[in-house]
């Protein structure tokens, strides 16, 4: 299909999405700095997009190509359906799918994962994003296999949800959750995997389970007041989807496997700078650019080393982040990173580093 980097079967998806602008943005005269054309480019203008946009501004206004780019208007389910979707039933075939939301804070990533602003912030909110639409294709895929599998087949799924704060991991759903304990990586050598000791897994039967496991654990999230908002994402929190199945074969050999569905909100990419914060809290905005820094770099490697070459280069130990994703990321994946975008021309720098971020992480 369209623009998806190849290695093998591996693709990664780099999609923007601009978010709308809120009826009181609108009343204190915001204007929009970016829009999408074509369905693919995202132009940013720091003197606004409103006018007729004229690509001999003197620079003064930027285009860049993404896979697929959503402009205000678009659907949850049309984010879904041109992103995620083609992507997620690979974790049946034993492919590790990371989905990562990326954007400053108030940029739309948790509407975009969950389809609520925040799970703190509004339970009964309805729940249409990334998140739920994967989860449910994931169950239903699972039941259609089910129907032509040989019968000792067994499909089991396992749920664990932990937040990476400050460059610690810490769980969220488990008996220990919001104790401030943090979990160890650990790697095992002879298989090169890395798991993350202790971490309780549940096993889960449907979406609304899984739900419910997420609104439990964003209890347990730190979410420390800042200058940038009241409810600031200084973490990253994420889903774990894991999928095993087992079976044997006619001849007794156990064709069984296991994969992983990573749903991730990141940690807002706005500078520390730019809070106004001191002591702890810039500690911590050091170490969120350190791990999307890293992240970047990783997934750069990654569609560098698409032509067939191995990825022995990434650097994945760079950041805990990319270390808990180093098995999602090497050997069979598909990555798909969702840009969310504030259009207020008021945060045009945060926007456009976004959009440069999205844009670099992509470049072969
Ligand atoms: P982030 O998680 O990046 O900090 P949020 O997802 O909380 O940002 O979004 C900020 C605000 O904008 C919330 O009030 C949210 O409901 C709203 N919002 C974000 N994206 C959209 C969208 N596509 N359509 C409507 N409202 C949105
Ligand atoms: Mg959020």
């Amino acid at each position: 299909h369209v623009g998806s980097a190849n290695c093998g079967d591996n693709s990664m998806v780099v999609a923007v999405r601009i978010r709308p602008m809120s009826t009181k943005e609108m009343q204190s005269g915001a204007q929009k700095c970016c829009k999408v054309v074509n369905g693919r480019y995202v132009i940013i203008s720091k003197a606004g997009i409103a006018g007729r946009y004229l690509r001999s501004q003197q620079g003064s206004s930027n285009e860049y190509a993404f896979d697929v780019a959503f402009d205000a208007d678009a659907t949850q389910a049309e984010v879904y359906e041109q992103t995620a979707k083609m992507h997620v039933p690979s974790v049946l075939d034993g492919y590790n799918v990371s989905i990562l939301a990326y954007g400053a804070t108030g940029a739309g990533k948790t509407f975009t994962m969950m389809g609520s602003s925040c799970a703190a912030a509004g339970e009964s909110a309805p729940v249409t994003g990334v998140i739920p639409q994967s989860l449910s294709d994931v169950f239903a895929t699972i039941e259609r296999r089910k129907r032509t599998a040989p019968p000792n087949s067994q499909w089991q799924v396992f749920c664990s949800y932990m937040e990476v704060y400050n460059e610690q991991i810490y769980d969220l759903i488990g008996p220990g959750a919001g104790r401030g304990q943090p979990l160890q990586l650990r790697e095992d050598p002879s298989k090169g995997v890395v798991v993350v000791a202790g971490l309780p897994e549940m096993l889960v039967r449907d979406t609304a389970q899984v739900l419910d496991l997420l609104r439990q654990g964003n209890r347990n999230r730190k979410t420390e007041a800042t200058a940038a908002n009241q409810v600031s994402s200084r973490s990253h929190a994420v889903l774990q989807i894991c999928v095993r199945f087992s079976t044997v074969d006619a001849a007794g050999h156990d064709l069984g496997r296991e994969s992983r569905l990573s749903l991730i909100d990141l940690a807002g990419s706005e500078r520390a700078s730019a809070t106004l914060n001191r002591g702890a809290r810039l500690q911590e905005g050091a170490n969120i650019n350190k791990s999307l820094l890293a992240l970047a770099n990783c997934i750069n490697a990654l569609s560098e080393n698409s032509g067939g070459g191995k990825a022995n280069n990434v650097k994945y130990r760079d950041s805990k982040l990319t270390h808990l994703l180093k098995t999602s990321l090497e050997g069979q994946c598909k990555v798909v990173m969702l840009v969310n975008v504030n259009p207020c021309d008021a945060v045009f720098d945060d926007s456009h580093n976004a959009i440069k971020y999205g844009h670099r992480a992509k470049q072969i």
